[in-house]
């Protein structure tokens, strides 16, 4: 039997959104590897990807439409026709609109980042609907406002560039789990000699292989960043012609930052002074050498109260020192505004009809929890009807998920889930239609970690009755009797549409041609603020931000301290004394791949790090079984007793599935639905728990 190998693009919410080469042999597929020759992919997929197959051909695959038989949440449903669903789908939501369209609610993120399966035929549905819109806002969104206001565009240093710094700071992250191409690019940058730094509350696998790890308290970010500027400006270690030309506000920062000395800075963090002055002047003075020096800044810096502001003020360093000069210096959070999308084209907002009578209605995705909750009110709007969701799992991933639950078991709320599993938010569902994976549906794919456009081609055909996420709403669409012509758009058509050729950015795009090659890169120089040009409204990298003022910030770095800690919530804390933190595991992908045998096995089970001076105050040993709890809810771990935590820190590496812990519940038990500082985001790592010996048998 001959064999094919297709083209194709992981879907997953990572920066490295790599090349993949599918080999089909008789209508299955039999390997996915990565593409060699796709220069930041270079062959390589990370474990869970490898995985694709055992997850695409897994038993317990949605094959079918269902509805649901049992109580809400408890997983119960029987197979109907898919002409039984979109028939009652469309009547529910035909008769809500009646009322008021806007107690119909998406809910999607990033469970694939395809652009056609994503939010192009589903935005267009909605918009025509007139359906209630969604602020999508669980991941990044904190992050990317304050960069923004400092360098303009989530636009930053090539991932292929950082093999050649010479000091790389990896900060918020950790990219041997979820950044992996990255960190081969700062291995190779190690091995031509450079110093690795992890700035990281946690010890994690990536700051293990640092070569210096500074572990300071979570949501200090942004003072640790004010210290490093006022150590700078006091040493005398800035490049002040780039400062002169491209940055606006120096004076009013170099006022702001004297006060950031080296005792409260490294008080405020929970640091050496030692530690804090050796950083910034291995910083300053490599960069005062003409050393290339870069920041892979990452969303972990970002999930506490002033996590928008901590990303501004790390936004900030490079143009001090004036390491944008070269390609291999600046720092990097996201590429996503290298990509000239045709958002509008494939989402077609003006699909949405003026209606005088009702203000639009956004709704923020990281509430959700309170917002199902929530009564009809002139306030609100009316209450939330239906919810559509599609590429997300809310009731593992939203905050304060008790709350989260207990909306979803709301009788009078119509759901619908489009899966490829049955999840925990799946399990909720009145219907539940099966949607097709990466391996069997076109997209293609910018990202938000390297420079190129990648296609995905089906490799295969949908198993069972599954269909992709673009024909379901296109169907749904036809239901409803939505007869404009983009409904009919295919996913090809889709495609073609997805990046604006007129750009010079993306002047060679080219959706057949693209099909065949797989990937292209994007047409952007390599050091991209050499000579300033930055995105803002100055065109220079602004340390004093007028648009702040505007939006009713202070409009220069500053230090937002966490909602919860012990120095800021001290009675809170009196009886939650230990704050917790709960970033990725290595083999889950937020809640994707949590159900992949061969992956969970290696996980075994949630676990939560503890270090040993708070184990032993509480009489806890490695492998005990812990109760973590706080006023928002408790769960059940397995204590590993480690210092890879710092004292008064616990990690709960994450999400994983509630319904496959023993006590169906994840870290989201704990975390709060209280919002970051700008760009209204969740505060993931921003809590304080305590922690005890359980008296519950394991
Ligand atoms: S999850 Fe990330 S590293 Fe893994 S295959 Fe996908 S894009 Fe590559």
């Amino acid at each position: 039997m001959s064999n094919r190998v297709v083209r194709a693009a992981c879907p997953h919410d990572c920066p490295d959104t790599c090349a993949m080469l599918v080999t089909v042999e008789g209508g299955k597929a039999i390997s996915i590897r990565g593409d060699p020759d796709h220069p930041n992919t270079a062959g390589v997929l990370c474990t869970k990807v490898s995985r694709y197959l055992e997850r695409t051909y897994h038993p317990d695959r949605l094959l079918h439409p269902m509805k649901r038989t049992g109580p809400k949440g408890a997983g119960q449903f029987t197979r109907i026709s898919w002409a039984e669903a979109l028939t009652t789908i469309a009547e529910r939501l035909r008769s809500i609109a009646a009322q008021d369209p806007r107690g119909i609610l998406p809910y999607s993120y990033a469970g694939t980042m395809g652009m056609v399966q994503g939010e192009a035929m589903a935005m267009r549905f909605f918009h025509r609907l007139g359906a209630s819109q969604l602020d999508r806002t669980i991941c990044s969104s904190a992050g990317g406002t304050g960069y923004k206001y400092s360098i303009g565009a989530k636009v930053g240093t090539d991932t292929e560039q950082f093999s050649n710094a010479k000091l790389i700071i990896i900060w918020g992250g950790n990219p041997i789990a979820s950044n992996l191409h990255f960190w081969m690019q700062a291995q190779e940058a190690k091995r031509r000699g450079a110093t690795l730094v992890a700035i990281d509350p946690y010890r994690s696998l990536t700051a293990e292989k640092c070569q210096i790890h500074i572990a300071l308290l979570p949501g200090t970010d942004s003072a640790l960043a004010l210290g490093i500027m006022h150590l700078l400006i006091r040493d005398g270690l800035l490049d002040h012609d780039y400062i002169a030309k491209y940055t606006l506000g120096f004076e009013q920062l170099k006022e702001r930052v004297a006060e950031w000395g080296p005792e409260k800075t490294a008080d405020t963090c929970g640091i050496e002074v030692v530690q804090l002055e050796a950083l910034a002047k291995l910083y300053g003075e490599a960069a005062m050498r003409g050393d290339p020096v870069a920041i892979r800044l990452n969303y972990g810096v970002q999930r506490t109260h002033g996590g928008g502001m901590a990303a501004r003020n790390i936004a900030c360093l490079p143009a001090l020192v004036g390491a944008w000069r070269h390609a291999a210096g600046g720092v990097l959070l996201s590429s996503g505004d290298s990509f000239p999308k045709n958002t509008r084209s494939l989402e077609r907002p003006d699909l949405r009809r003026v209606d005088s009578q009702r203000v639009p209605r956004t709704i923020n995705m990281s509430t959700i929890g309170d917002d199902l909750l929530r009564p009809g009110s002139a306030e609100f709007g009316p209450r939330i009807d239906a919810l559509i969701v599609y590429n997300a799992n809310p009731v593992a991933v939203a905050p304060e998920s008790a709350k989260v639950a207990q909306g979803f078991e709301r009788d009078d709320l119509f759901t619908v889930v489009l899966e490829h599993f049955r999840t925990d938010t799946a399990d909720y569902a009145d219907i539940l239609l099966p949607a097709t994976t990466q391996l069997e549906h076109t997209d293609v794919h910018a990202t938000y970690g390297h420079l190129y456009i990648v296609a995905n081609n089906p490799a295969i055909e949908p198993l069972g009755e599954a269909r992709p996420n673009s024909e379901i709403f296109r169907l749904l669409a036809a239901q409803m009797g939505f007869d404009e012509p983009c409904f009919a758009d295919s996913d090809d058509e889709l495609a073609a549409q997805a990046f604006d050729a007129t750009d010079a950015r993306a002047s060679r795009y080219d959706w057949q041609g693209l099909k065949q090659a797989g990937w292209m890169k994007l047409n952007v120089p390599d050091a991209p603020y050499a000579q300033g040009g930055f995105h803002t409204p100055s065109r220079k990298c602004e340390f004093y931000s007028e648009r702040m003022q505007q939006d009713g910030l202070d409009p220069l770095p500053a230090y937002i301290p966490p909602h919860e800690s012990p120095r800021t919530a001290p009675e809170l804390a009196r009886d939650y004394p230990l704050a917790m933190i709960s970033p990725p595991q290595r083999n889950f992908l937020n809640s994707t791949f949590v159900n992949v045998q061969s992956l969970r096995a290696t996980e075994s089970e949630p676990h939560l790090e503890i270090h040993p001076d708070d184990a032993a105050a509480r009489g806890i040993a490695d492998g005990d079984r812990v109760r973590a709890f706080n006023r928002r809810g408790e769960l059940q771990l397995r204590a590993r007793v480690t210092d890879a935590t710092r004292k008064g820190l616990v990690v709960a590496l994450s999400i994983w599935w509630k319904k496959l812990a023993s006590d169906r519940k994840n870290a989201n038990e704990l975390t709060s639905q209280r919002l970051t500082d700008m760009g209204r985001a969740p505060t993931f790592y921003d809590v304080l728990v305590q922690v005890e010996k359980s008296v519950t048998p394991p």
